[in-house]
């Protein structure tokens, strides 16, 4: 199949620079042979993203096989969630005093009975079709479309937006930033907790030869989501995007500590290593947490 290069980064916008990232995706499907996906790699900004992405059909028809998604797992992975749920409220409340605040992809809506029991009016966003209704069940405001212009939400309307390991599902990552941008008001804020998964991707790509083992090994640390890009590069986006104050954190593990594998707790520890090493220059946490605030 040839598909023809994108016009522009999907990550940054940028017209320039995109050349074929070197491997393809393998994306599962229910009952059928999985997609393969093309990556596009951009110059500008160094990010990777899946050009075209997948239809909505391909996509739902991806996220029914995995499990997060199932509900009777909710309760467990929301509970491994807890702590950091907990730390971006208490966080959020240093940046900005609750009032609305919307979770994008809040799948089942145990983020929004978080938020709520802190001081916050929470609404939701949520594509997929059962997590939306059992969360509109908890009694919040949740709506469920494909996309998130089609969801209806007042600009320049919330305090708080969040989009907890929800942003790298995003087919169209600078559009979604902007959104995220004039739905605040002047001076809320944007918490999003991302993998950040863009070193360890580049070291994988560079350690394979291309072809059907590369596609593998990085089809596997993808796990389905459709763009990657350093930290540190998506806060020089987000600042282009109109957000003036910014905060990178490492260490946002989404578990407890103990409960974390050997390989993921070693690849914290000499993430923080290299971190506080380098004055904050190097993040290769695994997962990190962004804090940007909207021009007031
Ligand atoms: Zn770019």
């Amino acid at each position: 199949m040839n598909v023809s290069t994108p016009d522009r980064c999907l990550l940054c916008h940028k017209t320039k620079q995109i050349r074929p990232a070197g491997f393809r995706q393998g994306y599962k499907q229910v009952g059928r042979d999985p997609l393969s996906l093309s990556w596009w790699e951009c110059g500008a900004c160094s990010g990777w993203f899946v050009s075209p992405v997948p239809t909505p059909e391909e996509i739902e028809g991806h996220c029914n096989r995995a499990n997060y998604n199932d509900p009777s797992q909710a309760r467990a992975i929301a509970q491994g969630k807890d702590l950091l749920q907990r730390r971006v409220l208490s966080q959020l409340a240093s940046w900005v005093r609750p009032g609305p605040l919307l979770d994008v992809g809040c799948s089942f809506g145990e983020f929004l009975l978080a938020a709520r029991a802190e001081g916050w009016a929470p609404s939701g966003f949520e594509p997929y079709g059962p997590a939306a209704r059992e969360a509109a069940q908890k009694g919040f405001d949740v709506r469920c479309e494909w996309v998130l212009e089609k969801a209806g939400f007042p600009d320049k309307y919330f305090s708080a937006v969040t989009a907890i390991d929800s942003f790298c599902f995003a087919w169209d990552p600078y559009r979604t930033l902007q959104l995220f941008h004039s739905l605040l008001q002047p001076g809320g804020v944007l918490a999003m907790r991302v993998t950040n998964k863009h070193a360890i991707l580049n070291l994988a790509r560079f350690l394979s030869l291309s072809g059907e083992r590369r596609d593998a090994r990085l089809t596997a640390i993808l796990k389905g989501q459709f763009h990657s890009i350093g930290a540190n590069s998506l806060g020089e986006i987000l600042r282009g995007i109109g957000f003036d104050q910014l905060e990178i954190e490492p260490f946002a593990t989404t578990a407890q500590w103990n409960t974390l594998s050997l390989g993921t707790r070693t690849a914290y520890s000499v993430a923080q290593g290299l971190y506080k090493g380098t004055f904050g220059r190097v993040n290769l946490s695994p997962g990190v947490l962004i804090f940007a605030q909207k021009e007031s």
